[in-house]
This record gives C-alpha cells, structure tokens and sequence, in this order.
C-alpha cells in the first residue's frame, strides 16, 4: 500500500485517484474546486463517466479514498503525489502551464520526506523537468524528491475501464527508487501482464503527444478519404472496413464524419504543432490533420446549405452535443462551432443532448432553443443533424420525425444511417464520404 496524494479531481484526477485507491492504496484527492470536493463528500460524482460512481463509493467506504481542499496534509501525509491539473491551450495553440507550476510550487512547499512527484498531466516535453526545477526552488532545505513523467492515456466515456486494463504505462524516470516505486503502485497491472514503457521525461512526455496526434491523422486521414470518395462514387465505409482488415492499419479511428473534438485531440495536437515551431520545424502533417479535422464543420453547414437551398431563417434541430457518446464533456465539440455556424448564417437552433445539455447552458452562451429528448427537438424542423452517435440515437423512429419536422432534411454527422433506411422515409439524407451525392 502506498499513500497517494492526488492533484485535480477531474476525468483524469478523479478516475485515477478512486482507481489507484481500487488497488489498494490510500489515495487523498485534493482540488482547489471547494464546491466539487463538497459534492464529492456528499458522494456526488461531478462528471459523468460510466462505472466511476461505483468505484468512488466502495473505496470511500473502505476508507481508501478521501478528498480536500487542504494540499498541505495531504501531501505531507503522502509518499507520492500525483499532479493531474488541466493543461488547456493558450490562444496561440501553446499549452497554458499555469495549473502544473502552481501545483508545483504548492507540492514543494510542503515536502517533507522522500517523495515522488508524478507529472501526469499532459504537458509538452520538458515540463518535468520544469515542474522539478520550480519544487526545487519552492521546496524546504533537506527535503528529497524525485520527478517521474506518467502519461494517461484513458478515454472520457470508458475511463474507469481504460485505467484499470490499459495497453500500456508509460513511466518517464530519472532514478531507480522513483521506478521502484511506480512499479509498486501500479502492481495489480504488472500481475495482469501490462506492458510498462520506462524510458526518459521527454520521451515519456513525447509518447503522449505522438500517439494522439497519430490517431488524429488517422481521422482526417479517412475525412480526406471520404472527401475523395464523393468525388468518386465510392463509399468510405467500406473503404475503411477494406483498409482496417489489414493487421498494418487496424480499423480503429477511421470512421469518417464531423472530425474529432474533446479536451485531448484538438489541444495536443496544436500544443504539438506550437512546439515544433517554437524550434522552427512546421510540423506539415500534423498541420494538415488539424486544419482538415477544423474545415470539417464548414463542410457539415455546406451540405447542409445544398440540402435545405440555404440556411437563413430554418430551424435546424441537432442531436448531440458531447464531443462524443458517454461522457458530458463539450471541450472542442463540434456540436459548439456547428450551432455557432448554423446561427451566425441566420438559422434557429434546436439542440438536444442525453446528457451534456445542462453543461451547454452553463457554458456556452448561444440563443438556442433546448429539446427534451429527440421527438420533441425535431418539431417543426427542417433539417435535423445527428452530431453525437449516443445510443438512443441509433434508432431513430423515422416516420415519426418525418411527421413532426417542417422540411424533411437529415444530416448524418456520424454514418450511423445508411442512404437506402433514411432516404426511403421521405427524407433527404446526407453524410459523409458515402457516393456521389
Ligand atoms: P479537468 O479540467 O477535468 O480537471 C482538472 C482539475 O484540476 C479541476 O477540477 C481543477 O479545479 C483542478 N485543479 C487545477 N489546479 C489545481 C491545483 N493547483 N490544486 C488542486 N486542483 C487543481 O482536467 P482533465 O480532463 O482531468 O485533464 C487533466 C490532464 O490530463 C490534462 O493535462 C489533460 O490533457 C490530461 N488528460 C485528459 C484526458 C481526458 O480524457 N480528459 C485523458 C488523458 C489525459
């Protein structure tokens, strides 16, 4: 068992603390968020993430999971310390370490003993070793610590599954007792055979980097893709399900359609784009899969402008805001530039979401109107845009909408539907990649 200090109650800072306490360590989980620590007293969860109200409740109960507001204790009580603060971007695509350096120099304050430092937020290489540099400045004469770089890789919606059978760990370490001691802390994942990548801080910190911007390459990859395939009378479908057979390219993110967004893709992808330049290389690939993945909204409102013979003044009514199923997060949704587009060409919005709607009232501050469930969203729309594929989603009752729509316009940012099942309804059906049309 090893005393954890978790920095950050977030999709990160909350799955892993409750998850790290689910293998047996005493995990304190602190966040400058008093109202979010309150909740979680109370035993709310303040995000929505499937199965994490479960594990935060049995090990709350078990005396393994705690939360403040109070970093000094918890730190001082804890052997290692976790920081997992947000790391947005700046307007420039940089990343904003003002969340990492601030948690930093509070850690510092308060060591005592030999402690290790995880930097488990993502940040570009180098900010280990910077967050070591500021607890070394900040931190009490004869206090030791040790930096080590451990990257997340968990996806918000099977976040609780991701941290408990990942495909990988990634520690990034300077000192053998540091590695020692993230071995033991990650020992029920060991037993399960998970492979452990130990390398240096920036290659761990890179690791991070690659692989998302890698996976966001191979969305814009097959968006390019689709592109072509309208221009050819093919259908992206199944040129992704021929491309995916192959074992060299796996059939993993390459399903075309609106692009990707949420808190990870978008901003590691610029942060990488604004390091690279930062050193004078342009980084064009990258470049590329993220101006395609921004163009992809431009080309939902056009096929939406053909369909309808134009946007000003129709009600467009849109089915899903989330970034994507399972999770509330609208950080970088396409839901967000859709509806700002559809707007700012005159139309009026419509918008329903299972589970992200409240979060969209709270924070984005549009002139919409808010549905109840998808039936009443569509009255009297002309065009209806399915935006996240959220299972309720998946199987529309078309004759029903038809009867309550206006126009009879369907655009299908997904492919969840095929031409032939919506089309046959009466409805004019439009997606992406799939034919001619
Ligand atoms: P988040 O914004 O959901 O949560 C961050 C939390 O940290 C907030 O509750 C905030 O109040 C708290 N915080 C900020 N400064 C603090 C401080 N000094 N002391 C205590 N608490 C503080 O962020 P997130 O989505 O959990 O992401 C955290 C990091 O993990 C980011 O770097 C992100 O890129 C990375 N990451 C996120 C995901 C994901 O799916 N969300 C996946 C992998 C990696």
């Amino acid at each position: 068992m090893t005393r954890i200090c978790m920095i950050g109650t977030g999709y990160v800072g909350l799955v892993s603390g409750a998850c790290l306490a689910d293998f047996g360590h005493a995990v304190t989980c602190v966040d400058i968020d008093a109202g979010r620590i309150a909740a979680l007293e109370r035993g709310e969860i303040p995000i929505y993430e499937p199965g994490l109200k479960e594990v935060v409740s049995s090990n709350v109960a078990g005396e393994r999971l705690s939360f403040t507001t109070h970093l000094g204790n918890a730190v001082q009580d804890a052997e290692m310390v976790f920081i997992a603060v947000g790391t947005p971007s700046q307007e420039d695509g940089g990343t904003d370490l003002r969340y990492v350096l601030d948690a930093a120099r509070d850690v510092a304050k308060h060591l005592r003993d030999y402690t290790v430092v995880v930097q488990k937020s993502t940040a570009p290489a180098g900010t280990a070793r910077r967050v070591a540099a500021v607890i070394a400045e900040n931190k009490p004469a004869g206090a030791e610590f040790d930096i080590v770089s451990n990257p997340e890789f968990l996806r918000e919606g099977s976040a609780v599954g991701d941290f408990m059978r990942p495909d990988r760990v990634v520690v990034g370490a300077e000192s053998d007792r540091a590695r020692n001691m993230m071995k033991q802390v990650y020992r029920p994942l060991y037993l399960l055979e998970t492979p452990i990548v130990s390398t240096t801080l920036e290659s761990a910190e890179m690791i991070k980097y690659a692989s998302n911007s890698f996976l966001a390459t191979k969305i814009s990859f097959i968006n390019e893709m689709a592109r072509i395939c309208e221009l050819v009378g093919a259908n992206v479908d199944e040129v992704a399900k021929g491309m995916g057979l192959d074992g060299r390219i796996g059939k993993k993110f390459l399903h075309a359609g609106i692009g990707y967004g949420g808190s990870c893709l978008p901003k590691d992808v610029s942060s990488l784009i604004h390091v690279a330049r930062e050193h004078g290389f342009d980084a064009p690939l990258v470049t590329a899969a993220h101006t395609i993945n921004q163009e992809l909204t431009d080309r939902a409102l056009e096929k939406l402008a053909r369909a309808l013979g134009a946007v000003k003044d129709k009600t467009v009514g849109l089915l899903g805001l989330a970034f994507k199923p399972n999770t509330d997060d609208l950080r970088e949704a396409p839901a967000i530039r859709l509806v700002r587009g559809l707007l700012a060409r005159g139309a009026r919005v419509r918008v329903f979401d299972p589970v992200a709607m409240e979060n969209f009232r709270r924070t984005i501050d549009v002139p919409v109107e808010y549905g109840k469930q998808a039936y009443d969203t569509a009255v009297g729309c002309d065009a209806l845009v399915l935006v996240t594929e959220w299972n309720e989603f998946r199987e529309l009752d078309f004759p029903r909408l038809r009867k309550l729509m206006r126009g009879n316009v369907f655009l299908d940012c997904r492919n969840v539907y095929t031409r032939e099942r919506v089309a046959g309804q009466g409805f004019v059906y439009e997606s992406f990649g799939r034919g001619r049309k």
